[in-house]
């Protein structure tokens, strides 16, 4: 494919605001739709778990042709990182889609990835999404985006930023939101947007091949695949090629399949030029960060970091009397098989056997990441049972205790700085930067990862569930000493109330919490919050039904919430050490381990 007829956009946005239905709508109306299958079973959003929890997991891309350009759309993940993912995804980008909903506008949860591709100086356009919606007010939204990017920073180009105004759902997208819907309408003008404002990859065709692996995938009849962008050169099936691998060795190859990711699934093609995004397959030992590069004239790109692992779990076979009544895969083995094709894919995942029991050692890059895979593990009928999370320590040449240390990046409204520095400061976080514009502050802090465990829903409560937090490994560094990061007790005003309620009651569909908040504005809020996923708010002393417990005049308030509503992360931030948690594929419950004694 010739290079200026090349545009690599990356698509951000938050869960429900219509990025599957949008993508799915561009590749159908690019008319490479083969079959009736829906192509975002295959393409966007593979996994239930990432609808359900907001996030997108892994990233995938798909290319579609319009007017004989080729727009390859690279999917990011929404929410903060495993190991640098947003970054190595971001690299393969030349420019940006931010996609909001015409009636929530802009939210939180995307802040990371936008604040990545602005500090990547891609260019974004705006699709304001859902304006067939009767609740729609576009107006309010592009203010949001405007303030956002403003709050990021944005340079001035940015803040002049195209928008698109669009229903993914009945097909059509307009300049302008007042315009006519001819004939149904067509999207067209997202593409042309597209072409228009995504500049054509840079790199040259003519210098030595670099291709660097920025993502891993897996596919069971192609084995291993290595995908990255052709950043120079031509990479063609057989041509004698080099592979630089991290460790700094050069060995010369023959590269076999290498496969384009048309809308309609992975295509097989004899060769790829400059800026198109390929997979390569039929090298078992790939791996992120190799370039592939010219045998003759061998020019690795500089190395992507890999954060390592800061957080262990251990995954054991159930051994309670219950044990292999609800899941399908139950034993040592097969979770280790499980485990073994997890970290084809996931190179920020490690695991080993443990030693002094029947089991695995599961190390990765926080509470979201593991309990991730447990979930994915638990969807797919595996019961098996895990520890409480612990800090991956080493020593140093004296042989003291090093621990972990991230560097943590806060966003809140200055409001609510206060309890989020006492809380950082308890946590043993050091506060390295401090700036403040248009009413945000933004704080560094480098922090021990241990300070981190648990902490997020104590962030998401103290900020009101606006501030953005995101972290990166730091270093190894001493001991920070005692931190005291749990909340002990549990019947607590907060979310993560909803998650611990349900492992300690035992509850299988549906939990209750009761909330006593010293706040009552605060109730109204986590009432609010939950509204979506509670059924249900009664008040427990009269056993009536509440809509609003300011209303009823209570102070005390039990709220229904269907089992999906629970995370698992919360739930395994506050297990203690005697304690598992007992996985299973219909529920989750926290249990003593065998043999210790239940304290009175
Ligand atoms: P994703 O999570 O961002 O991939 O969002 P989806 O594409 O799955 O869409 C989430 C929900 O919004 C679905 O129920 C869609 O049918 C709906 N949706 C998507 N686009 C539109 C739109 O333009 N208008 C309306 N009214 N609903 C939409």
């Amino acid at each position: 494919m010739e290079q200026s007829k090349i545009r690599n956009v990356a698509i951000i946005a938050h869960v429900d605001h219509g990025k599957t239905t949008l993508v799915d709508e561009l590749f159908k109306q690019s008319g490479m739709f083969r079959d009736n299958q829906a192509v975002s079973e295959r393409l966007m959003d593979s996994g239930d778990i990432e609808k359900e929890r907001g996030i997108t997991i892994t990233a995938k891309n798909g290319s579609y042709h319009y007017d004989d350009h080729m727009i390859n759309i690279i999917d990011t993940p929404g929410h903060a990182d495993f190991g640098g993912q947003v970054e190595r995804v971001l690299r393969m980008a030349d420019g940006a889609l931010l996609l909001v909903d015409a009636q929530e506008g802009p939210m939180p949860q995307t802040y990371f990835v936008l604040k990545k591709a602005l500090e990547n100086h891609l260019p974004v356009i705006v699709v304001i999404n859902k304006i067939d919606k009767p609740a729609a007010r576009c107006d309010w939204v592009v203010d949001q985006v405007f303030d956002l990017f403003v709050k990021l920073n944005a340079p001035d180009h940015i803040l002049d930023f195209p928008i698109v105004y669009a229903s993914a759902k009945e097909g059509y997208a307009l300049l302008n939101p007042d315009d006519e819907i001819v004939d149904g309408g067509s999207m067209e003008c997202i593409s042309r947007m597209i072409i228009e404002q995504t500049p054509a990859p840079v790199g040259s065709v003519d210098a030595p091949l670099q291709m660097q692996v920025g993502t891993i995938d897996y596919s069971p009849y192609l084995g291993r695949l290595g995908i990255g962008k052709v950043v120079n050169g031509t990479m063609t099936i057989n041509q004698p090629i080099a592979v630089a691998r991290r460790d700094g060795s050069l060995t010369p190859v023959r590269i076999t399949k290498i496969y384009r990711f048309e809308c309609d699934g992975k295509v097989s093609i004899e060769s790829a030029s400059v800026g198109e995004i390929v997979a390569v397959a039929g090298m078992d030992d790939v791996n992120v960060g190799v370039t592939f590069t010219d045998l003759a004239n061998p020019t690795p790109l500089p190395l992507i970091e890999i954060d390592p692992p800061t957080i262990s779990m251990h995954f054991i076979p159930n051994d309670s009397p219950f044990a292999g009544r609800e899941g399908k895969y139950v034993t040592s083995r097969h979770i280790g098989d499980r485990l073994e094709k997890e970290i084809l894919s996931d190179v920020a995942l490690r695991y080993e056997p443990l030693t002094d029991a029947v089991g695995f050692k599961v190390s990765g890059r926080g509470e979201l990441h593991l309990s991730i895979l447990i979930e994915n593990m638990r969807r797919e009928g595996f019961e098996f049972q895990v520890t409480r999370p612990q800090v991956i320590m080493r020593e140093d040449d004296n042989g003291q205790v090093l621990e972990p240390y991230e560097t943590l990046t806060v966003d809140v409204d200055e409001l609510y700085q206060g309890p989020v520095i006492e809380k950082l400061g308890k946590l043993k976080g050091q506060m390295e930067e401090m700036t403040l514009a248009n009413g945000m502050v933004r704080l560094i802090y480098k922090i021990p990862t241990r300070g981190l465990l648990g902490y997020k829903s104590q962030f998401m409560t103290d900020t009101k569930g606006m501030g953005m937090m995101a972290y990166v490994f730091s270093e190894y560094g001493p001991y920070a000493g005692d931190i005291i990061n749990r909340v002990n007790g549990v019947l607590i005003a907060k979310e993560t109330c909803v998650a611990v309620a349900f492992a300690l009651f035992n509850l299988q569909d549906r939990g209750y919490l009761i909330v006593k908040p010293g706040d009552p504005l605060y109730a109204g809020q986590i009432v609010g919050e939950h509204a979506r996923a509670a059924d249900l708010v009664v008040n427990p002393a009269k056993g009536k039904k509440l809509t609003n417990m300011r209303a009823s005049g209570s102070d005390e308030a039990v709220i229904l919430v269907p089992a999906k509503a629970m995370t698992l992360e919360d739930c395994i931030a506050y297990i203690n050490d005697d304690e598992l948690v007992e996985v299973t594929p219909q529920s989750i419950r926290l249990r003593k381990k065998p043999g210790v004694r239940i304290r009175s």
